[in-house]
């Protein structure tokens, strides 16, 4: 990947680029992260010409090491008003990386109220009129760019809610089976939608294969690396069996299953909505229980939902968004919750930000608790179309909270709590409130350790030990983020060593380096405190790092915990 393409949309030029020396050893998160605090001016408004909207595929992506297929998109995210990088399958990240492409940048904005196409060939990049694709929802942009150009066309594209600019849009990403994943997090897709940019196709023929240094040394590491996800109980077994909502019943059975907006952390009717029903459920009618978000995905946590005569309702149905829809909201049939997830990709939600703003909409007595079909109907009428009430929750819980009143709003930064309760696994309460990009669970997941016993044990129900395990973890995540890998291969590199040498092998394999796991760790500092930093010149501080109230004084059953740190305690976190 040797080139960087700069898009400018305030005149409609492109230029490619060589990549700087500085940026040589960076991809994914670490490099989004650079050239955002490098060149993002950290108090422009997020919707306005100075920000900028990147993607980099990671450093092993296009390789055929197994997970290395994710695209990362940054910005200064118009939700949270910090830096952002959120990643996402799909077949655009391998397209790129074959292309040679280290990174778009596009910056800048039109003047005049025209909408556009970019279209990514080995020729270059072009500007195209999309003002026909204007009001037009994703799945019906990825049918039509197929007619135009055939299935092996890549796209990204963004619904109504991102060309209106609300904060929960997101970037979609067309999958192998011309289906959706999503840059969820942070508003992405408000950011591409004040860029006038309705969809970006990619055209890789003529492309190569990524070329590798050492493919002997490559090929062994891809193998070790191979058997210890296939190996591990939680990659090799239980995500291919059940998906991510295997996590349903755990987290039920540990008391960190927030329910009805955050007030238990268990919920009476998980078995209607759990891994286990859901995987019996597509297995009776016919979908697919086990299945990839990209070539050459091994772990395959996602599958193929699909109605009782067998028709497709949704794919990547992530625990996240079954836990927030069912348990949080209150919806009791997998099918609603499915077809919700599927207006969420088809409108280009985040399905998390979706799933916590329509509870809170439900605490604010905008829409009955557990009304699945009303919930549909609010994504597809409302929201989808930006009516007033659409707007109010397409831009998030936050704004839901402040419009209605409410004082029990689940946000850090602004941006959503995702699936699990912070009073009553700890661990996860630090990464909240710590993360560079507001409430995010991925940013550093404690639960493989609180829950899973995943790298070790730390007691979910003390504070001892959880602020080390969130840092740990999170500066090793900055470092995967960076390496175009799905974050599950965590569970091994946690568990089995010769996992984790597996991918700094095939990392030096693949440019002839000699990085040492301290390297690695060092990478994944410098991201994390790259981040910071930007958000400390936007004007966040310490005081950001902080938990809503309400955890503070309203204790979850079973265990009647709180959130109980001190903000001295929190702010240790960036002691490094
Ligand atoms: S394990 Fe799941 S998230 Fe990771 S690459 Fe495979 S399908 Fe995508």
């Amino acid at each position: 990947m040797n080139k960087i393409f700069r898009i400018n949309m305030s005149n409609l030029t492109t230029k490619c680029e060589s990549v700087p020396e500085e940026w040589a050893g960076l991809g994914g998160r670490g490099l989004t992260s650079t050239i955002v605090a490098a060149e993002v001016p950290p108090r422009c408004h997020p919707l306005g010409p100075n920000n900028k909207l990147v993607f980099a595929p990671g450093l092993l992506t296009g390789t055929p090491a197994a997970q290395s297929g994710r695209l990362s998109a940054g910005a200064k995210s118009p939700l949270t008003g910090t830096i952002k990088e959120s990643n996402a399958g799909g077949t655009a990240a391998q397209q790129l990386a074959r292309m040679g492409i280290k990174a778009i940048i596009i910056e800048g904005a039109p003047t005049e109220d025209k909408w556009y196409r970019l279209h990514i060939t080995m020729d270059g990049i072009t500007f195209e009129a999309a003002d026909s694709l204007v009001g037009k929802q994703n799945f019906a942009i990825i049918d039509e760019m197929i007619d135009t150009f055939g299935p092996k066309i890549g796209v990204l594209s963004i619904g109504v809610p991102g060309e209106m600019r609300m904060c929960a849009a997101n970037i979609s990403v067309k999958d192998p089976d011309q289906k959706i994943r999503s840059h969820g997090r942070g508003g992405l897709g408000a950011v591409m939608g004040s860029k006038k940019i309705k969809c970006i196709t990619i055209d890789d023929t003529g492309a190569s294969k990524v070329p590798i240094a050492d493919p002997d040394k490559f090929r062994a590491a891809a193998k070790i690396f191979a058997k210890s996800l296939l190996d591990h109980p939680v990659s090799g077994e239980g995500l291919p069996t059940y998906g991510t909502n295997i996590l349903i019943n755990i987290l039920n059975e540990a008391g960190g299953l927030p329910t009805k907006n955050f007030r238990y952390g268990q919920c009476e009717h998980h078995e209607k909505i759990s891994g286990e029903t859901m995987h019996d459920t597509i297995v009776e009618r016919g979908g697919k229980h086990k299945h990839g978000c990209h070539a050459g995905c091994i772990i395959q946590c996602s599958q193929v939902y699909v109605d009782r005569a067998g028709g497709y309702i949704t794919s990547g149905f992530e625990y996240e968004t079954i836990w927030g829809l069912g348990a949080n909201a209150m919806i009791e049939d997998l099918d609603d919750i499915a077809k919700c997830d599927n207006l969420m990709d088809d409108i280009g939600i985040d399905s998390i930000e979706g799933a916590v703003l329509l509870a809170t909409a439900m605490e604010a007595g905008v829409i009955p608790w557990g009304d699945g079909k009303e919930c549909q109907r609010v994504l597809r009428d409302e929201i989808g179309k930006g009516t007033p009430l659409g707007r109010i929750l397409g831009n998030g819980t936050g704004m839901v909270g402040t419009a209605y009143g409410l004082v029990r709003v689940p946000v850090v930064k602004n941006q959503g709590i995702p699936a699990y309760d912070p009073r009553s696994v700890k661990g996860i309460g630090i990464t909240y409130a710590t993360s560079t990009m507001g409430a995010d669970h991925t940013a550093g997941y404690t639960i493989a350790t609180n829950i899973l016993k995943v790298g070790g044990y730390v007691d979910p129900l003390t504070k001892d030990g959880q602020v080390e395990l969130s840092r740990n973890l999170q500066i090793a995540t900055a470092a995967v983020d960076s390496t175009g890998m799905c974050v599950f291969i965590a569970f091994p590199a946690l568990d089995i060593p010769e996992s984790f040498t597996a991918l700094i092998d095939l990392l030096n394999a693949t440019y002839g380096l000699d990085l040492t796991a301290d390297d690695v760790t060092e990478l994944g500092k410098k991201i994390l405190k790259i981040e910071h930093d930007f958000n400390t010149a936007a004007g966040f501080s310490k005081q950001d790092d902080r938990l809503p109230e309400f955890f503070s004084y309203e204790p979850i059953p079973p265990h009647n915990a709180v959130w109980d740190f001190t903000d001295e305690e929190i702010d240790e976190f960036w002691d490094f």
